[in-house]
């Protein structure tokens, strides 16, 4: 963390859209230099291009591309929640973890790796999916160095299969393989948005059997999730928390472009309610996984997620709100 006593070069800053317009200079996330050493950062953004977990539609691996693309429209103070990330924290892009396209064993270890190396600098991770696969590999990282962590996570789908098509690793898998390797805190775990269609009707009971609280999307419906949110910092603070988003999680109308949408999801509103009101959680790591730009020509679901990866920043630990 930025230490006020000691004199450091200046945070980090996104490149405004009056030095260079928002459409020139080089696809960091939100203009970001994109080059400065993780020793010398308190959070990196980075990216997973990652798809071969994917079960049905690929082409999450060009997520990171996409988000970076379409952050560029972002600017750098929150005009709802009046946080100043960039001026709290220093926050760069770190680029992308170089995972195989091929081996998916291989990329998850590399993944895992690279987010070892990462943590030993004692900052904070914003990763950029790549399919959730991904999140295996880097809770295991967290827990190497916070312990068992708690997690928030937003999703259709509650990502517990024992396996897909035969295969212990791949994108519908990963929670229950993190409470296989004891790296999640399981009464301070959350999944909101889960909803759909299911092969058998006790398909999230598993998750509940663990103790997690599931919060099915038709809970969630015609309402506020800000009284969710308060229940939600009660249940899962006192502790590391990570907290990560699969944009189907959100309903289509707003993010068409993943792999496995599901229809009657949430809305964007309550999207920015869910990670607002994880404002005060001990967060050490978050992610947006699983956009696929691909099936999206109108950029609109990278956009989401470069917007909901900023909020993400506005909520960690340290980022001091303006009066
Ligand atoms: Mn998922
Ligand atoms: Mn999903």
């Amino acid at each position: 963390m930025s230490d006020t006593q000691n004199p450091q070069p200046p945070n980090p800053q996104p490149l405004s859209g009056n030095e260079m317009p928002r459409y020139g200079g080089i696809a960091t996330f939100m203009r970001l230099p994109g080059r400065i050493d993780p020793a010398d950062l308190d959070v990196a953004v980075v990216g997973v291009p990652l798809d071969i977990g994917t079960s049905n539609r690929p082409g999450a691996r060009f997520g990171p591309r996409g988000i970076r693309d379409e952050s560029v429209l972002l600017r750098p103070y929150n005009m709802a929640t009046r946080a100043a990330p960039f001026d709290s924290l220093r926050i760069d892009d770190v680029g992308d973890v170089a995972a195989s396209p091929y081996d998916l064993l291989a990329a998850v270890d590399a993944i895992e790796a690279y987010f070892d190396s990462l943590l030993g600098h004692g900052l904070i991770t914003a990763a950029m999916g790549g399919d959730h696969t991904v999140v295996l590999p880097i809770l295991k990282a967290m827990a190497k160095r916070h312990g068992p962590v708690g997690l928030v996570h937003i999703d259709a789908h509650t990502d517990i299969n024992d396996t897909m098509y035969g295969s212990k690793i791949a994108h519908g898998t990963p929670f229950r393989r993190a409470v296989e390797a004891g790296v999640l805190d399981c009464d301070r775990v959350v999944q909101i948005g889960v909803r759909g269609t299911g092969y058998a009707a006790d398909d999230f009971d598993w998750s509940r059997d663990q103790g997690f609280r599931v919060v099915q999307a038709e809970e969630c419906w015609y309402r506020s999730l800000e009284p969710l949110m308060a229940e939600v910092r009660e249940q899962v603070g006192g502790g590391p928390v990570y907290l990560s988003f699969d944009i189907d999680g959100l309903d289509p109308a707003f993010a068409p472009g993943t792999g496995t949408p599901e229809v009657g999801g949430l809305t964007m509103p309550q999207a920015l309610e869910v990670i607002r009101g994880c404002r005060g959680l001990d967060l050490v790591g978050c992610d947006v996984v699983e956009i696929a730009p691909i099936y999206d020509t109108s950029g609109m679901t990278s956009l989401v997620g470069a917007n909901l990866l900023y909020e993400m920043l506005c909520v960690l630990p340290g980022v001091q709100v303006r009066d």
